[in-house]
């Protein structure tokens, strides 16, 4: 049955913090008629005053930072520090989209017998549906290019994390952005999410979330022929070869897949070792594993709160059953969603553990005989969204760069995600690129024009 409100729980505590009321689908019509109205005016204002509101929204956004990261804490668990960076990220994607609005330039193209130009048209409507892992940071992702690009934006946060979404949307008309073109509809995905995606007046859906959920959006939008830009899940390599750092490595190698408890798309849930090196890894990593402080995000010195809900909790205890060797850190008792950090050893390469994602702060370290085999294994999954890779030896971090199927590597780091860089998926893990430099360009339909001079 359809909900008619959304209990937002704080997931270090399990208390409800907020009751929001639930998006429903004749909610979706009325947001996009004033949507539809509101970007028409947008897109014909002048590129200057566009991009100083943005600035202006980004500057409002740096006034509330502490208040933005607090709501993160509460209704999402992250520690502190993750969730002031995360504040910091909205604004500074604002602020980047925003230095894009002057410079969203077309093209001159030379061709006989006139002059032929490229405009980039904003689309209309963006619908952008986001999960809970990084509430804050992936909405902005999308929604400050799709602004900047002359867009307006409908904003379906998850079921569980709305209370962000909610208050940029107020900040925004604070910065004076027009009212309704940025709107934002808590509701839950079969309801709110599936009315965006039907919806013949929402030109383009950008949803982050589950593989499922993405390829039954894709299949819908195709009716319409409706765009499409797909962030999905991930299975992440990180390669550590015998010559590499091994203590910079395995030092490293804890808060790459236990960041957000290890809810994070491109956490490197598969540490793939080069054998000979195997045990000595081990060693170096378990004392690091067990280290891990998990606790009270609140508090400043935690580096792993909670799981952001029950269902979660069970997600992950069902796939790592306390019989499965290997490592395992603390994790506080009581309310709350608390698992503790986990490294499998022994497992088979075809262990649900090790190919499905788990989405939990949990990896697997799998052996490799050579350079061949790391990249056969690295690749042998159907996602293709991060990974590492650890060694001393620049032409092999070139070559198994280029080997390994993914949107986004690191060389002797664990780096995904930064705005001026190109963010997204080969295979399954997704469809499409955010971020970087063609940021805006994801938000426009290119239109050739060509003018004859020979009327
Ligand atoms: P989810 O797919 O269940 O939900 C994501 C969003 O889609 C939510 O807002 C939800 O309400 C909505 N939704 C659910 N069913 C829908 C439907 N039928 N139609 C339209 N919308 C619907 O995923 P989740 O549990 O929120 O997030 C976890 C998953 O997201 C993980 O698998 C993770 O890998 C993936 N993820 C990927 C990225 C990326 O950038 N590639 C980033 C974050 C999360």
């Amino acid at each position: 049955m359809e909900r008619t409100e959304l209990q937002v729980l704080n997931p270090a505590t399990e208390e409800v913090i907020a009751t929001v009321p639930a998006a429903t689908t004749a909610d979706v019509d009325a947001a996009v008629v004033r949507a539809t109205a509101a970007q028409t005016s947008w897109a014909a204002a002048a590129p200057a005053d566009r991009a100083r509101i943005l600035r202006r929204f980004a500057a409002v956004v740096d006034a509330h930072a502490e208040e933005l990261a607090l709501l993160e804490v509460r209704e999402a668990g992250h520690t502190l520090g993750n969730a002031r960076w995360e504040a910091g990220n909205v604004r500074d994607l604002l602020d980047y989209a925003a230095g894009g609005v002057e410079r969203l330039n077309g093209r001159q193209i030379p061709v006989p017998g006139g002059l032929d130009i490229t405009i980039l048209e904003p689309l209309g409507v963006i619908g952008v549906i986001a999960p809970w892992n990084f509430p804050m940071p992936i909405a902005a992702w999308a929604t400050a290019p799709a602004l900047a690009a002359g867009n307006a934006v409908l904003l379906k946060p998850a079921e569980t994390t709305p209370l962000t979404a909610l208050r940029l949307a107020e900040l925004a008309l604070e910065a004076g952005l027009p009212e309704g073109l940025l709107q934002v509809l808590p509701g839950e995905g079969p309801v709110a999410g599936t009315a965006l995606v039907d919806h013949p007046g929402v030109a383009k859906i950008v949803f982050t979330g589950s593989t499922r959920v993405g390829k039954g959006i894709m299949a819908r939008a195709a009716d319409q022929v409706k765009r499409v830009t797909l962030e999905l899940g991930g299975k992440s390599p990180n390669i550590v070869f015998a010559d590499a750092d091994l203590a910079a490595a395995a030092a490293a190698t804890p808060m790459s897949f236990l960041d957000n408890s290890g809810q994070d798309c491109c956490a490197r849930t598969r540490i793939l070792v080069q054998r000979s090196v195997y045990d000595r890894f081990l060693e170096l990593l378990t004392p690091a594993i067990q280290e891990i402080v998990v606790g009270d995000p609140l508090d400043e010195r935690t580096q792993m709160g909670p799981l952001i809900s029950r269902a979660q909790l069970e997600r992950v205890r069902s796939y790592v059953p306390d019989t499965l060797p290997g490592i395992r850190g603390k994790a506080p008792e009581g309310p709350g969603f608390w698992f503790p950090p986990t490294v499998l050893t022994g497992l088979p390469e075809d262990a649900p553990c090790a190919v499905e994602e788990v989405f939990g702060p949990v990896a697997v370290v799998l052996p490799f005989e050579d350079e061949a085999d790391a990249i056969r294994l690295a690749n042998a999954t159907p996602y293709g969204l991060s990974g590492s890779i650890w060694t001393r030896d620049v032409g092999r971090a070139l070559r198994a760069s280029r080997a390994v199927r993914a949107g986004n590597l690191s060389v002797n780091s664990h780096s995904s995600v930064r705005y001026w860089t190109p963010f997204g998926g080969f295979g399954q893990s997704g469809l499409g690129r955010e971020l970087g430099p063609d940021a805006l360009t994801a938000f426009t339909e290119t239109k050739n024009v060509f003018i004859s001079t020979e009327a």
